[in-house]
């Protein structure tokens, strides 16, 4: 085979052709595929690519299916999307034979790359109870938690005070059909405030300014009499119907306030509207909007898998705006609110471009080709000395125990070179820039 080095002169005919015959080798690969977390969007992921005969392991460390989706009560209008969906997809899922579910099971260890990895699996009730898996791509989809909003200096609320998050109101809405206080009486005054935690976390949670105007509009629905007042300091509302719902909202009589600064204490809150005026507002229960972050374990599945996290704490994509279901380990995918802030509607396009890109990454009775663009050791040369075991931020090379050498996997390679320099024996060379390669470079440079 022949490639084209990612070097080349300014003129076209003038591109280097080296010929690579030594990089023909085709890895077997497998072509099912893992997926690690059972909410909304690995749910759809599993479906999307079960359609298309897959054998899908669904992975949830919960005892079922459907993450937080599954605790709302009503999703946001004209999204497309209704409980009842949502509840079909989990009947979907059981009945399907290409998906094997494992409910209040975690990933245990996983070594490989694209079109092979493999994979332990550990039951959370009885760690010794493991499975081993094969599976060609892995798919996250581990969600995302709220923010716990007795973290925040501003805010001082014990247990017992009535102050919710919007989970909370959703899990109440499911139990009761009605928003009540914990004495089971209607609230005559309900605040809700935006953007709780934005400010620490650095980002916007994107979908929490529309989702408490759907709590607003359902406690008006409750009862009209009830007195709503959103405080707000940003008005998010990116979606093309979302403005048309915010008027929606407001007619039903809801009070808007734009504030710079807010302060809980129980139930009251203390805050500066935007011309600097100090006032106070006591009400009998208030809603947050708290930022969405990163869940629990985030980072040591990350480390497990060899793919980067965000400064966020949220996994990095390949690239945010052309590759972004992608990660920087090859046959990873990251979907929903591992991904970052997300709603329902970008979480099931999510699940779907990943789905697409294993279809087109794994096909059955194909090999993978692997990537022309690595590095190789010199088997004669190599001391063993395993230095370049440590410069690998992609974990491509392992050492070869028996022949006591270091030895590069092509599937996990980037050919980011970091490795050549680092060898005292200069037994390693990156494929796509060999010193012939360099000459000829240099040659057509000089002519
Ligand atoms: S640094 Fe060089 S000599 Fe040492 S193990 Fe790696 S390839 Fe072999
Ligand atoms: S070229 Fe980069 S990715 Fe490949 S083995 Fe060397 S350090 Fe690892």
């Amino acid at each position: 085979m022949s490639y084209l080095m990612s070097v080349s002169t300014d003129k076209p005919e003038d591109t280097a052709f080296v010929d690579s015959s030594d990089s023909s080798d085709k890895s077997d690969n497998k072509v099912d595929i893992a997926i690690i977390g059972g909410g909304i969007a690995g749910m759809e992921a599993a479906l999307t690519l079960a359609s298309k005969d897959r054998a899908v392991y669904l992975i949830e460390k919960t005892e079922k299916l459907g993450g937080k989706s599954a605790k709302l009560k009503e999703l946001l209008p004209r999204q497309g999307v209704t409980l009842n969906v949502l509840h079909q997809k989990i009947s979907d899922i059981q009945s399907n034979r290409f998906i094997k579910v494992f409910t209040n099971t975690e990933l245990d260890s996983i070594v490989g790359f694209l079109g092979n990895f493999e994979i332990v699996i550990k039951d959370m009730n009885d760690p010794d109870n493991t499975t081993e898996l094969l599976a060609g791509a892995v798919v996250v989809a581990t969600g995302f938690d709220l923010m716990d909003v007795s973290s925040l200096d501003s805010y001082n609320i014990k247990n017992d005070d009535e102050v919710y998050n919007a989970l909370e109101i959703e899990e109440m809405l499911s139990l009761n059909g009605k928003i009540l206080m914990r004495n089971g009486k209607e609230p005559a005054s309900v605040a809700l405030i935006h953007c709780i935690g934005r400010q620490k976390v650095g980002y916007c949670s994107k979908v929490c300014c529309d989702y408490l105007l759907k709590i607003a509009k359902l406690i008006k629905d409750q009862s009209p009499k009830i007195e709503v007042t959103e405080l707000y300091k940003h008005m998010c509302l990116p979606n093309k119907h979302d403005e048309e719902f915010y008027e929606q909202v407001k007619g039903k009589g809801i009070d808007f306030i734009k504030i710079k600064n807010a302060e809980i204490t129980g139930t009251t809150i203390n805050f500066t509207d935007i011309a600097d005026a100090k006032k106070k507002l006591d009400v009998d229960m208030i809603i947050v909007g708290t930022a969405m972050i990163p869940t629990v374990g985030t980072a040591e599945l990350g480390v497990e898998l060899n793919i980067d996290q965000h400064e966020t704490g949220f996994y990095q994509e390949a690239h945010l705006k052309i590759n972004p279901v992608s990660t920087n380990t090859d046959g990873v995918f990251v979907i929903g609110g591992a991904h970052g802030p997300v709603g329902i509607t970008e979480s099931m396009l999510q699940a779907q471009a990943a789905a697409g890109k294993i279809f087109t990454q794994l096909i059955p009775g194909q090999k993978i080709i692997p990537e022309v663009k690595v590095s190789e050791i010199l088997e004669a040369y190599c001391t063993g000395c395993q230095t370049c075991l440590d410069v690998c931020g992609y974990g491509a090379i392992y050492f070869d125990e028996d022949k006591g050498i270091s030895i590069v996997n092509e599937a996990i390679c980037r050919g980011c070179g970091n490795c050549v320099g680092s060898c005292p024996s200069g037994s390693i060379r990156t494929r796509h820039f060999t010193n012939p390669q360099l000459y000829q470079e240099v040659k057509e440079a000089l002519r």
